[in-house]
């Protein structure tokens, strides 16, 4: 070795090595768009090419649908048929695919192992699927392990930040596609950030916070009429539905074109309620003291600071859309409802933040789920209770198939009932200083 510094190419062509993925652009699916982008730029930063997967469209039903037998879930139908889609549409040799993966109480753990298979059975057994697990300690990633998730961590923030600063003007904006110009160019420039190679983490997340608080001056000087009256729609529920919108029918919007505003689960609540409860079995496994709890705890204190320094310009922005200081917090409120030591995953936490969102002063609460998703089924079966519990503020649960009929007119209806509650709701929203005085 002459100890030369490798250099970026150098890198490229290791990294593309070391995943099997010589010559190939690595695709995500959308969790959401902006996410994945992010996503797909903090892996760039160890240098492999990533990139979301093109827009889903009818093919991607028509696709996902003909290699499933209707016993999965919906997201896994879209999976299949955006990465079916980009295999038909490209080069399959320049193709590789990346699907996160989780051990969860439900059929998620599975999703991996079906895409493989079908791509096998269409004679795409060449191409690569890789997965990453927080169960394993991102043993698949190997040396890039601690800097891709360190990245990844800070994709995942600048995504809830610029979603968050995009879903509280929208509504308000005087020039249709204005906040969403703005919010483009918000991911592109984090994304910017992120993807640089050669620079420390300390460089990455000072100009990565730069970043974002240039989105946030742009999102500030918008053209925009706050109204006070817009009832604030709360939005839980399962976590890739959620979160692609092409699944959900762009809820999000038509909630917003009938006069609502949304405040949706940010993707970080899932991270930290994983890291709560690997906290929770190191301790119930008598290990609390052990090597691996104090890693966890000392990686989770990392996380915390890298996450507190990207939002330190936004506190003024973000007042009334406070998020809960830590997971446990909306653990505690499902409690009554859905103990978090018996019931596991996004069932939990879509309760739990539903009774914070209540206490923030929302007006009605959505909770999107696939048809059949076991979460959707538990906490639709709750909501009942906790409306009783909550001054019987509106609680919808939609589920999607992709066969959805008029979602426009159930939610027109369900926004009537959030009017209705906002007029007699005790509860008090907190406003940020731009609505100006009440
Ligand atoms: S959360 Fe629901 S949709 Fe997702 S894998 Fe589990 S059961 Fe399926």
């Amino acid at each position: 070795m002459s100890g030369r510094a490798e250099t970026q190419a150098e890198r490229r062509a290791k990294a593309a090595r070391d995943f099997g993925l010589e010559g190939r652009t690595l695709y995500l699916p959308h969790m959401p768009f902006g996410g994945s982008y992010l996503l797909a730029a903090a892996i760039r930063s160890i240098g492999v090419d990533a990139w979301p997967v093109p827009d889903s469209d009818e093919r991607t039903l028509d696709l996902g649908g003909s290699v499933t037998s209707g016993d999965e879930c919906y997201p896994q139908k879209i999976v299949v048929g955006d990465f079916l889609k980009q295999l038909r549409d490209s080069d399959p040799g320049k193709i590789g695919f990346l699907l996160p993966t989780a051990n969860g109480p439900c059929r998620f753990g599975q999703y991996n192992h079906l895409v493989r298979r079908v791509l096998n059975e269409h004679g795409y057994s060449d191409v690569p699927l890789m997965t990453i697990t927080s169960s394993d300690g991102y043993r698949s990633i190997g040396e890039y392990g601690n800097d891709l998730v360190r990245t990844g961590w800070r994709a995942v923030i600048a995504q809830d930040i610029l979603m968050k600063m995009l879903l509280k003007t929208r509504p308000y904006e005087i020039v249709a596609g204005s906040a969403d110009a703005v919010y483009q160019q918000g991911l592109e420039e984090a994304a910017a950030a992120l993807s640089a190679m050669d620079v420390t983490h300390k460089r990455r997340l000072e100009d990565l916070r730069a970043a974002l608080q240039r989105s946030r001056d742009r999102f500030r000087a918008l053209d925009c009429v706050y109204d006070r009256s817009r009832p604030l729609i709360g939005v839980v529920g399962e976590i890739f539905c959620r979160n692609n919108t092409f699944s959900n029918g762009e809820l999000v919007r038509v909630v917003e074109k009938h006069g609502g505003e949304c405040w949706i689960s940010d993707i970080s609540e899932w991270v930290w309620y994983t890291d709560d409860e690997s906290a929770r079995r190191f301790e119930s496994e008598g290990r609390k003291y052990s090597k691996a709890n104090a890693v966890r705890g000392l990686k989770a204190g990392i996380q915390r600071r890298d996450e507190e320094t990207l939002y330190g310009p936004l506190h003024e922005d973000f007042v009334g859309y406070e998020e809960p200081h830590k997971v446990r917090e909306v653990l505690d409120l499902a409690w009554p409802y859905l103990p978090y030591t018996g019931s596991l995953g996004e069932m939990v936490l879509s309760v739990g933040k539903a009774v914070y969102l209540h206490g923030k002063g929302v007006d009605g609460i959505i909770d999107i789920s696939p048809f059949t998703c076991m979460n959707g089924i538990v906490t639709e079966a709750v909501y009942p209770v906790v409306q009783r519990d909550l001054e019987g503020i509106p609680v919808r649960t939609f589920y999607f198939d992709g066969t959805q009929s008029d979602l426009g007119r159930d939610v027109g209806i369900f926004m009537e009932l959030a009017t209705t509650y906002q007029r007699r709701k005790k509860t008090v929203r907190r406003f940020p200083g731009y609505f100006g005085a009440a």
